[in-house]
């Protein structure tokens, strides 16, 4: 029981639009992993139509958006394109948009930064500090091999960055086709994350930042191991919670938009808190990341799913070590680090 009421309309295919309000439309693109689309949004501008987010690189959606643009209502013309967070579902075209239809590029400081280092870390990405950051998990050496192995995966996805764009900031406002968007900026899932929130006409577009049936990965990344991520992501849904209405529709990246965005984010909180209750009970004793995500039910995982579940893993543990409530053994033994609960010292008998 999610509390959301999903809006009753069929999705469009990929490459297809349909309009969703006066002046807004939903497309989708596709996503070649189990989750199988991406939502994109549309908002109709003073010279054409305002993209939200772009779809991952491949040659099935550089085509699909060939068709789309021919397509669009009154004026077959993108006129901006603001790209929420660097994940490649997200950012995968837009320096393809930008060079094949010079459509100007709109994204946080922080996700353009993020999206520079990953780029250069896919041209060679270390062998060893892979190693060294599953390793202290207390991964075998043999399964770090095909961790390294699964991080390339989604390297196609990334389209070639993009390289004018212009920087928005929480707080910002964009003029979009006559009305106000405010920009909101939240962390956690990823770096700068923006969501656009229509105030009069009660419409958030969401990106990755609340969605109906699945929770977003908090993770620490191999690339910024020292990041409390867990911490940044319950900031941002506490603080999005505050001001989100419930009869605000909620246009997310993934599945059904849908109403009570603010119950939403509750019980992805109450999910996460209960995480948090699982590994304490059992971090009475030294445990390992690598044992804690079985604990977590997620041991079986393979590929993709079974780095995110690690880093996701890590995330818990250091949001918990960071509120002193768990310490981290003072001397590893082979390089793993161990994890208890900072228990009191037991009264002498
Ligand atoms: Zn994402």
């Amino acid at each position: 029981m999610t509390g959301s009421t999903f809006l009753q309309i069929d999705p469009p295919s990929p490459g297809q639009w349909i309009q969703v309000s006066e002046g807004l439309l939903w497309a989708r693109m596709r996503i070649p992993a189990k989750l199988d689309h991406i939502n994109i949004y549309l908002v109709e501008d003073d010279d054409g139509w305002f993209l939200v987010d772009t779809g991952p690189d491949t040659l099935v959606n550089r085509d699909l958006w060939r068709e789309l643009v021919t397509g669009l209502p009154r004026r077959a013309k993108l006129s901006r394109v603001l790209v929420t967070h660097s994940h490649p579902d997200h950012i995968g075209l837009a320096g393809w948009l930008q060079a094949e239809l010079g459509v100007p590029i709109y994204i946080s400081s922080g996700a353009q930064n993020w999206a520079l280092r990953e780029a250069e870390e896919r041209k060679g990405r270390s062998a060893q500090a892979v190693a060294a950051f599953y390793g202290r998990m207390g991964v075998h050496p043999e399964e770090v091999v095909h961790l390294h192995a699964a991080l390339g995966q989604m390297d196609p996805l990334f389209g070639p960055v993009a390289s004018e764009v212009s920087l928005v900031q929480a707080g910002g406002m964009m003029r979009i086709g006559g009305r106000d968007w405010e920009l909101w900026v939240g962390s956690g899932h990823s770096i700068e994350h923006v969501c656009l929130y229509q105030r009069a006409s009660r419409l958030l577009i969401a990106g990755d930042q609340v969605l109906a049936k699945i929770t977003p990965l908090v993770g620490v990344s191999y690339m910024s191991p020292e990041g409390n991520p867990l911490a940044d992501w319950f900031a941002s849904l506490t603080d999005m919670q505050r001001w989100l209405p419930n009869d605000a529709l909620v246009l997310p990246a993934h599945g059904q938009p849908f109403y009570g965005g603010a119950r939403r984010i509750g019980a992805v909180l109450e999910h996460h808190e209960s995480s948090l209750a699982t590994l304490r009970s059992s971090l009475v004793d030294w445990c390992t990341v690598h044992e804690l995500s079985h604990v977590l039910g997620w041991g079986g995982l393979k590929g993709m799913a079974r780095y995110m579940a690690l880093d996701e893993t890590l995330a818990h543990i250091t949001y918990l070590v960071r509120r002193g409530e768990v310490v981290e053994s003072p001397s590893t033994i082979g390089g793993v680090y161990r994890y208890r609960l900072d228990l009191p010292p037991s009264a002498p008998s």
